[in-house]
């Protein structure tokens, strides 16, 4: 079979299951409440943009002053010649929102996974001659153990180190602990997990994941990817949720293309871990940095994060609202506890069908299923903004209400 062939295959397949996905062109921003699509008014429920910072005025303004003083690129990677102040200000400024000594930036969040999580798990050995072997694996492999529903940066990025993986089931300590016992031993362990997880936007339980990482002498990977911002007290995310500060045994990932309203990842942790990643972590080694212009906003928009807890409270009040509506009316939320708010319809034509009737009527609401989401759990999966109105609010229940009984679940 030719490469155009298969191709022409999958697509073939994706076209008569019909999930392949609608991708429909948004006129203008897409991060407000409301946009402009094929020039209709719709409500947008499915925008990462939580605090609603993307398109904030003094955003905007660093961002183009910073385009006015660097211009657009950064002409190389930070080794070679992209390694500018602003750069380094982002990566304090991070680290110190965070509570964390030091951080490490990268072009996505994506690729913070997939280039910090195999260099982690493979540092090189050096010889008692002080000669780098390269990648020869210390000892024994190291094991991973990752949630189930981990997001797909992170298995992409456990692939990349070629080391055991065993898969806990989604959020079962008892389950990562029996997996810690039984195939941990003397090895060097990492558990990895999403804080908030991004399909089911439930919260990883952190506090017991650590009891077990101090027992078991494991070091714990926290994706705060959907918790940076919008979890604990200051935004400081799912460390903070759970009333810790900053743990050694614990490395924390995030990404700024969320609650941060742009785009970018970190890893922040020790002072020598962002050092030992700035030369062994491959996306970050051998491509270029976050575009200054972005920097700048990013740190304004962390200033904004520190600063006015205003936003964070009006996310959380909305959270609290279609939490509760929707536990009212007995749509199964998957036991989401946060912004990200999962609603199962199952049959996954089913799902689709009911994501292109709100569509019809207003509203933005995509369908996640398989391969996503394991077969038979799809849903359509909604996110909330702080920008997100009352009216905005119960418009979407009003209509979810009337598809529902209209395709009926
Ligand atoms: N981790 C998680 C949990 C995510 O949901 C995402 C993005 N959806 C990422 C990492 C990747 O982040 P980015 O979009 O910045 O590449």
């Amino acid at each position: 079979m030719t490469f155009q062939t298969s191709i022409h295959k999958v697509l073939d397949f994706a076209k008569s299951k019909d999930i392949y996905p609608d991708l429909h062109v948004i006129e203008g921003p897409s991060t407000n409440p409301e946009v402009i699509i094929e020039g209709k008014k719709m409500l947008m429920f499915s925008s990462n943009n939580y605090l609603g910072l993307a398109t904030d005025a003094r955003i905007k303004t660093a961002v183009k002053n910073a385009v006015s003083k660097y211009g657009m690129g950064s002409g190389g990677s930070r080794l070679i010649s992209g390694n500018t102040d602003i750069q380094i200000e982002l990566e304090n400024k991070i680290a110190r929102f965070k509570g964390e000594e030091s951080a490490i930036t990268f072009l996505a969040g994506y690729m913070a996974n997939t280039g910090g999580i195999p260099a982690l798990l493979n540092p090189p050995e050096v010889s008692a001659a002080g000669v780098i072997k390269k990648f020869l694996r210390v000892a024994r492999k190291p094991v991973v153990f990752s949630d189930e529903f981990n997001h797909a940066s992170i298995i992409d990025g456990i692939r990349q180190s070629k080391t055991n993986k065993v898969v806990f089931k989604h959020r079962d300590m008892n389950d990562l602990e029996k997996k810690l016992k039984k195939e941990g031993g003397n090895a060097r362990k990492l558990i990895i997990t999403d804080g908030v997880f991004s399909m089911d936007g439930d919260i990883a339980p952190l506090k017991d994941m650590l009891s077990l990482a101090h027992k078991y002498n494991a070091m714990i990977f926290l994706d705060d990817a959907h918790a940076s911002g919008v979890l604990g007290e200051n935004g400081k995310g799912t460390m903070e949720h759970f009333g810790f500060k900053h743990d050694p045994f614990v490395i924390i990932m995030g990404t700024f293309t969320k609650a941060f309203g742009g785009v970018g990842g970190f890893i922040a942790g020790s002072e020598e871990i962002s050092r030992y990643l700035r030369v062994m972590a491959r996306t970050h080694v051998f491509s270029a940095p976050i575009p200054p212009a972005i920097a700048s906003g990013l740190i304004e928009s962390i200033n904004i994060c520190e600063t006015e807890p205003e936003h964070r409270r009006k996310l959380w009040q909305n959270v609290k609202f279609i939490q509760k509506k929707l536990r009212e009316l007995k749509y199964d939320t998957l036991g989401s506890q946060t912004q990200i708010i999962p609603i199962l319809i199952g049959d996954e034509n089913k799902c689709v069908e009911a994501s292109r009737a709100l569509f019809r009527e207003g509203i933005f609401a995509p369908a996640v299923h398989w391969p996503a989401v394991a077969k038979g759990r799809a849903r359509l999966r909604i996110t909330l903004m702080a920008t997100h109105s009352d009216e905005q609010l119960n418009t979407f229940i009003y209509k979810l209400n009337k598809i529902r009984k209209i395709i009926g679940w």
